[in-house]
Formats: structure tokens, sequence, C-alpha cells
């Protein structure tokens, strides 16, 4: 079962390399929810075990907003601080903090172009990428339409492709790691 998903994630991976032009080391950025998750679980090192499940090198990113964020619930998460601290930081422009979300999309906007992978633990920031035009919701499509949405938006809708995997990496986490 495990070799299955891996074979598929990987599949995913390739297919956005190929499309996309995400290229190693892929840069994935986590928010606290998915930073806390990782030390919950025990999925450390975390480079590691993402690097497992997407066949590759990765980075791992975070922001000030999100560092900042999970400073601000105190105790409880003094650990996932300094985990985010460790990881490398996406340039937001924030001078004051605002929400994960929003300084998530202010890092993906609407085309991805620093081809980042969303890892997040949080159902209303999936939801919410995933509203925008993504080849991922094409895929319903007919074919035509997607190949053109596809080309014409060339690296856009990273954003949802990577919470997509980025739960199916944590499903592959838990599973390596119980
Ligand atoms: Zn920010």
């Amino acid at each position: 079962m495990r070799v299955k998903r891996q074979k598929r994630h990987r599949k995913v991976v390739r297919f956005y390399s190929a499309c996309f032009g995400f290229r190693e080391p892929y840069k994935v950025l986590c928010d606290g929810t998915f930073i806390h998750h990782l030390l919950v679980h025990g999925l450390t090192p975390a480079d590691d075990s993402l690097s497992h499940l997407l066949g590759a090198r990765v980075l791992l990113f975070t922001t000030r907003c999100i560092v900042s964020e999970l400073k601000s619930l105190g105790e409880s998460h003094i650990e996932a601080v300094e985990a985010a601290n460790q990881l490398l930081m996406a340039r937001c422009d924030h001078e004051k903090r605002v929400s994960a979300e929003t300084c998530l999309h202010s890092i993906i906007g609407e085309s991805n172009s620093e081809h980042f992978f969303l890892a997040t633990e949080d159902c209303e920031i999936r939801k919410k990428f995933q509203e925008a035009p993504n080849p991922l919701s094409c895929k319903r499509k007919k074919q035509n339409e997607n190949t053109t949405v596809i080309n014409n938006q060339d690296t856009e809708a990273g954003g949802v492709r990577k919470k997509k995997r980025s739960r199916r990496r944590k499903r592959d986490h838990k599973e390596t790691t119980q």
C-alpha cells in the first residue's frame, strides 16, 4: 500500500516537473499547522520525510508571519516556533503580522512563480487555494480544455497542487513512522 502511494506521489511530482517547471530541490512552504503536525507525529527530520515522499531533495520554507503566529499561541507551541526558525524564510513584505492564509497567498499568488509546494493541515487554507483555477480542477473538464488551460497558465495554481500533495505526504509520513 505504502509503495503504491509513494509511486503515485512521485508520478504527480514528475507531472508537475514536466508541465509546470517544478525543479529539484523542491520548495515546500510549511504553515504553522503543518510544522506542529510534524512534531506531534515525530515526523522528523522533516526534510528527510518530505524528500522520501517526493522522491527528491526538498527545501523547507516558512514565513515570518507564520513564525510570529506560532509564537502568539504560547507555551504549547514553543517547540514549533523553534522548529520553524530552523526553516528557510520565504520573503514576505508584511511589516505587521498578517494571518498565515494572507501571507501564504501573497507568496504563492496567482501564478506560484517560485514553484512552492504548500504544506498545511488547515482545511480552510486548502479549500481556499483550491478555489482558484488550477490544473487539478481542470482535470475534471474535457481533455481539450485542460490542455489549453494548463498551457496558458503554465506555472499557475501550484499552490493547489501542493496542497493535494501535502495531504498525501502527511498520510505517508504517518504510515512511515507508525
Ligand atoms: Zn507575511
